[in-house]
């Protein structure tokens, strides 16, 4: 088959499209073929270089096709089925895969970072991470889904216990977590300020939900938090961006005010003043995707038309590289989907 694979770490040029054995499905797996799978900034990290990544190496977490083939053991599914793939690896059968928390799980990992991903024609994976879809979301739509929506289904319920009522503050509207949260605040009932860096983008967020934009290179975010907020600060900060937003992100709180961290896009080093973070009883608080059911739970929710997938722009697999430096420019609001 055909894939897009690195046999080093560096910049888009490592992203080579060849060919690869075609993979064999063991009798508890499922054959799926790919039909498109999103770009995540973890494919650059990746590419970039993680421990833990076995060179040569396949790409891509985010995966939606069909089913070409079920193992002897799998009952529950069955050839030409549309289906997404759950975008986590874990053991399922330690303590916590068993009590449900499986991105607790010590062997777990992330398609296409621990192990082999999606940016190839076949991929086998156990029965577990195969969800079906439903035919009025297409291939593009589905693969820009699990990894953004569990990681922000997960940071605002199972982390930040989100309440009606509450007012969260989401960091960078344009990035893929960015647009689950705004909707996934809005659906809690909640009063929603996000933050974007342009006024294309500004209006992508008004649209999704987000009831105030802070245009974050031209305002000073924790300012304009003050003035929405009647100086009180928000409740919840969604954050994935790092050490350009952190300080900002922090001052945004109300006293007893939680902040939620999936991401260091622009680096993984921040300050922090510990006074301020006693006195104003601040909570810190980090999440990594989310658990299974946690996906099953909010893809309910985009299934019966409650949240949207949000399509920046598609490229064939053979410009996996165009992608990626698309991706690096930040112009995007919404993923960027390879498809084939
Ligand atoms: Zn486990």
């Amino acid at each position: 088959m055909k894939a897009v694979r690195i046999h080093q770490f560096g910049g888009p040029e490592v992203l080579l499209y060849e060919d690869v054995p075609d993979p064999q499905p063991r009798k508890d797996q499922v054959l799926v073929r790919v039909r498109a799978c999103a770009v995540n900034h973890l494919d650059i990290f990746v590419r970039q270089g993680l421990p833990g990544v076995n060179l040569p190496h396949i790409l891509g977490s985010d995966i939606a096709g069909e089913i070409v083939e079920v193992g002897e053991y799998v009952t529950n599914l069955k050839a030409g089925q549309r289906v997404l793939l759950a975008p986590m690896h874990f053991c399922n059968r330690c303590l916590k895969c068993v009590a449900g928390l499986q991105n607790q799980c010590r062997h777990f990992t992330v398609l296409g970072n621990g192990v082999d991903g999606g940016n190839c024609e076949f991929i086998t994976v156990p029965a577990v991470n195969v969800i079906p879809i439903p035919d009025n979301l297409d291939f593009n739509e589905a693969a820009s889904l699990p990894l953004v929506f569990v990681t922000a289904w997960h940071m605002l319920i199972g982390r930040a216990a989100i309440r009606p009522g509450q007012t969260v503050l989401v960091l960078g509207a344009n990035s893929g977590v960015g647009i689950a949260a705004i909707q996934i605040a809005k659906m809690f009932h909640t009063r929603v300020i996000a933050t974007a860096g342009e006024e294309r983008k500004i209006e992508r967020a008004r649209e999704l939900g987000a009831d105030f934009v802070i245009n974050h290179y031209q305002q000073k975010i924790s300012q304009e938090v003050r003035k929405i907020t009647n100086a009180e600060g928000v409740d919840i900060v969604i954050e994935h961006v790092g050490p350009a937003t952190w300080q900002e992100s922090v001052k945004s709180l109300k006293p007893g005010g939680t902040l939620v961290t999936c991401g260091a896009t622009t680096g993984p080093k921040v300050e922090l003043d510990l006074r301020f973070l006693f006195s104003r009883q601040l909570s810190l608080l980090g999440s990594y995707m989310g658990t299974m059911s946690e996906l099953y739970e909010v893809l309910g929710h985009v299934f019966a038309g409650r949240l949207k997938a949000v399509v920046d722009r598609t490229f064939p697999l053979q410009e996996a590289r165009a992608a990626h430096e698309y991706m690096e420019k930040s112009q995007m609001f919404g993923k960027i989907v390879l498809n084939w």
